[in-house]
């Protein structure tokens, strides 16, 4: 079916999808009834923006424990502002993608100092938020505010993709797929209407066997009509990720493990980590040690898969002499106050290795203290 054929039924659609909303939405931590949204109540638009950024190219059954730890200990947008970005990052760690994270944090201070705590109702304000985007911002104003906004995300978009089995591939498709969820945005309830879409696509037009049987809008789907739903969206040919490869260095005293904190530019930034080799998403590591000594290096002991590329990474164990390395701090604790370390170490300190968890590694490091702890159990 083409976009232009999409008028004539789209009150028809529109009212089937929203109806079903009402019976059948997930009960989620940022969300407000259907019940209540009906009778005017909207929910807390610092709820609605954390849990869109969240949710970018993660997913709901993951974000909804990270939403709960940010909003018991940052319940405002102002909380937020107020905290170490440290923290803010440490809190993330597991979520990934932390570019997310430090916009997350740069935006809950512009919002709190320079727009009073308030977040913009209009799509087009929202959009100069930091980390907000084109669906972010219209997902913000339609859900928050209830603005008549088209929101698009990739459930959705699965969704209008086989309703009207939009053959042209991604990303050209997305034109039409926007103009046929425009043609079904209502003028009032826009925000519901695009959370049961985002349903509908979540838990019955799946990527893989959808449940057309219990689809309300099956009578009106093209792809159902044709017999190949799972042919929408049209994807572009894969194009094959770059291997990369890096090391990690590994040094190691008293249960202690020396940990430093990565630049604030580029991949990872300002996260903690074990030192490295400097690997990037357009180059290996050089694979040189961040100081003299014996190493002994276990090849390819952890993978990770980014978006744009996958890394293999070698961990190289310290067996040196520890005296060289004696300048980082050997406060126990944990605390950030260390030192100066040896050249290439940078801000190095000593993290106890039973308190791991709380130094917020992301997980690729995670990995590879993971693959250590088990490597010293079976030599
Ligand atoms: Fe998706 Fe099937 Fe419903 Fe069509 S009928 S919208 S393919 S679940």
């Amino acid at each position: 079916m083409g976009v232009d054929k999409i008028t004539g039924e789209a009150r028809n659609i529109t009212a089937k999808i929203s109806a079903h909303y009402v019976d059948n939405a997930r009960t989620l931590p940022w969300r407000i009834p259907p019940r209540l949204s009906a009778a005017g109540t909207l929910p807390d638009p610092y709820h609605v923006w954390l849990s869109e950024v969240m949710l970018q190219q993660t997913t709901v059954a993951a974000v909804i424990a990270y939403f709960k730890t940010f909003t018991a200990r940052w319940p405002t947008v102002a909380d937020l502002a107020a905290a170490n970005e440290a923290d803010v990052l440490a809190a993330w760690a597991g979520l990934g993608y932390y570019a997310r994270a430090r916009n997350l944090h740069k935006c809950a201070r512009y919002v709190a100092e320079e727009l009073g705590g308030n977040f913009p109702e209009q799509e087009a304000e929202l959009l100069k938020l930091p980390g907000v985007g084109a669906y972010t911002a219209a997902a913000i104003a339609a859900i928050a505010f209830g603005q008549r906004a088209v929101v698009v995300d990739a459930n959705i978009e699965r969704l209008a993709a086989r309703l009207f089995a939009i053959d042209t591939p991604l990303p050209s498709g997305k034109a039409d797929i926007r103009a046929a969820m425009d043609a079904l945005t209502p003028e009032f309830g826009a925000g519901d209407f695009a959370q049961a879409c985002m349903d509908i696509g979540a838990s019955i037009c799946t990527a893989k066997s959808p449940k057309c049987a219990i689809c309300p809008v099956q009578t009106h789907c093209a792809a159902f009509a044709r017999g190949d739903q799972e042919a929408y969206p049209v994807k572009p040919p894969k194009k094959a990720k770059p291997m990369r490869r890096g090391r990690f260095f590994w040094i190691e005293q008293d249960r202690r493990l020396l940990l430093v904190t990565r630049p604030p530019k580029g991949m990872l930034g300002s996260m903690r980590a074990l030192p490295d080799d400097g690997w990037a998403a357009s180059m290996n590591g050089h694979g040189e040690p961040p100081l003299n000594g014996d190493w002994q290096v276990h090849e390819n002991v952890v993978q990770h898969s980014f978006t744009h590329f996958s890394l293999e990474v070698d961990v190289a164990v310290y067996q040196g002499d520890m005296a060289v390395i004696n300048k980082c701090n050997n406060d126990d604790t944990g605390s950030d106050n260390g030192k100066k370390g040896e050249a290439g170490l940078g801000d190095a300190i000593w993290w106890p290795i039973d308190g791991i968890e709380d130094a917020g590694l992301p997980t690729l490091f995670k990995k590879a203290v993971r693959w250590a702890e088990k490597h010293k159990r079976e030599v």
